[in-house]
């Protein structure tokens, strides 16, 4: 039975908060932090002695954006450092901050290049972390009585082990039953529990979708799921996906995710029903966020639309804080105030800066062009291929982009399409790019990242 709890919002006070006391509530944060930064990590006090400050110089946000920024490279490095000093990888040469002794858990990144970066967590943290993840499941509508399925990787990334007990924070049912043990397992235990939601890449839930009648005779739509959140990919801010995961479970719910790091936090909430506005920004009170140009990285003021590369500070944070770290992912965010009462700023992820390309001054980006393509699937396959005659950012005018038509296009509408296209990424992405048209399946199918961009040989 449910229990009965109405209330709207999970943390009212901070997620309605008006934006200029949040921003007083996160500079008092953020002078404490770096002086506890300071203090406990030799990695972060170089930064300050790089431009001769100290925390106390500290005043306000100008005086912030003088410390270099932070990178991945630089984090990974500072963990070899500890380790060839220290024996580990947390001592002060790192970005760890909190004495080994008051670590609980460690999560990562995948790693595929290298070594991981490691993210370290005191209990303190963990709290924060189920804090922040409690007001999106509420946001969602979960509530205790609710059984939500877990068919993410069950490790040691944020969606594997860390989110189970963030579901069971919020007083939701998790079954944690994890997508290792394969897609029939996976529809066994939706058999067997029950569940309303269930938590999965958006790749994975068209996989159910489609294998669903083979192994059950059943379709994914009569499983009874509400719910269907998506994380680990960019698809569940695509249109075209959450169509297809929506209709596939019989009118579920579609509710995108993304973190970073652990106190930043997005989510999308439903208001109005039928929109995708961008995620809420849910934990301005535990992390400061910042833009920068990708290429410059020179600071972007926060204002509405303005897009650019995310640096990220956590505030009130024990274990690894990062400090003006640059992640990578660039954001477009907004300020107008959204339906629902939430008072913070709501975001899109754009792409990522190393894929960044710049056409005539303007910047450009393979996932907002993917998002254009897709828009004329099924004339279009939605397989493309941006060609440069050397690697970017700096593109020779035109951009090329090689287009997979789909089989039953003739020349005629092939020539439609592309005048169509050429309209939209003129207003959309303000470039005009030339297209080459190739036939279906000429760009082979990858399961892993697909490559947007390649560098043509010269002869
Ligand atoms: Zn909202």
């Amino acid at each position: 039975m449910m229990s009965g709890d109405k209330r709207k919002f999970w943390n009212q006070k901070i997620e309605t908060m008006p934006g200029d006391e949040t921003r007083r509530l996160q500079m008092k944060r953020l002078r404490k932090q770096l002086i506890y930064n300071y203090n406990h990590s030799l990695f972060y006090r170089k930064k300050f002695e790089e431009v001769g400050m100290k925390p106390q110089d500290i005043k306000d946000l100008d005086d912030f954006r003088q410390i270099p920024l932070t990178n991945k490279d630089e984090h990974r490095r500072a963990q070899e450092e500890s380790i060839e000093k220290f024996g580990h990888p947390y001592g002060p040469t790192s970005i760890t901050c909190a004495p080994i002794e008051k670590i609980v858990r460690i999560n990562s990144t995948s790693g595929t290049t290298g070594t991981p970066s490691l993210y370290t967590l005191t209990q303190h943290d963990i709290g924060i972390v189920n804090e922040i993840h409690a007001r999106s499941f509420w946001m969602a509508g979960i509530r205790p009585g609710h059984v939500i399925l877990q068919a993410m990787s069950l490790s040691m990334f944020t969606g594997g082990l860390p989110l189970s007990q963030m579901i069971m924070n919020v007083g939701a049912c998790v079954v944690p039953v994890g997508v290792e043990g394969g897609t029939k397992r996976v529809l066994d235990f939706i058999k067997f529990t029950a569940p309303v939601a269930i938590f999965a890449t958006p790749s994975f839930g068209q996989y159910l979708v489609e294998e669903c009648p083979k192994l059950t005779g059943n379709k994914a739509s009569e499983l009874g799921i509400k719910w269907f959140f998506t994380a680990g990919e960019p698809g569940g801010g695509n249109p075209e996906v959450r169509k297809l995961l929506s209709e596939g479970f019989g009118e579920a719910k579609i509710f995108d995710h993304t973190g970073g790091g652990h106190a930043f936090h997005g989510a999308q909430c439903y208001e109005p029903p039928e929109s995708y506005s961008g995620l809420h920004f849910l934990s301005e009170d535990y992390c400061l966020l910042e833009l920068v140009d990708p290429k410059t990285k020179k600071s972007i003021e926060i204002q509405d639309g303005a897009v650019g590369e995310l640096v990220l500070t956590f505030l009130d944070w024990e274990g690894g804080p990062f400090m003006r770290y640059a992640y990578g992912d660039v954001l477009q965010v907004f300020t107008t105030p959204c339906h629902c009462g939430r008072t913070g700023i709501k975001f899109r992820i754009i792409g990522r800066a190393d894929d960044m390309l710049i056409v005539k001054g303007v910047n450009v980006y393979p996932e907002a062009i993917k998002r254009e393509i897709l828009k004329f699937h099924p004339e279009v396959t939605g397989y493309f291929r941006i060609v440069l005659d050397k690697p970017g950012p700096l593109v020779n005018p035109p951009l090329k982009i090689k287009v997979e038509y789909s089989s039953h296009l003739g020349n005629e509408e092939i020539h439609t399409v592309e005048e169509q296209l050429l309209k939209n990424f003129r207003q959309n992405l303000r470039i005009s790019p030339k297209f080459i048209w190739i036939p279906p399946n000429s760009i082979p199918r990858e399961t892993k990242k697909t490559r947007f961009i390649e560098v043509e040989k010269k002869e």
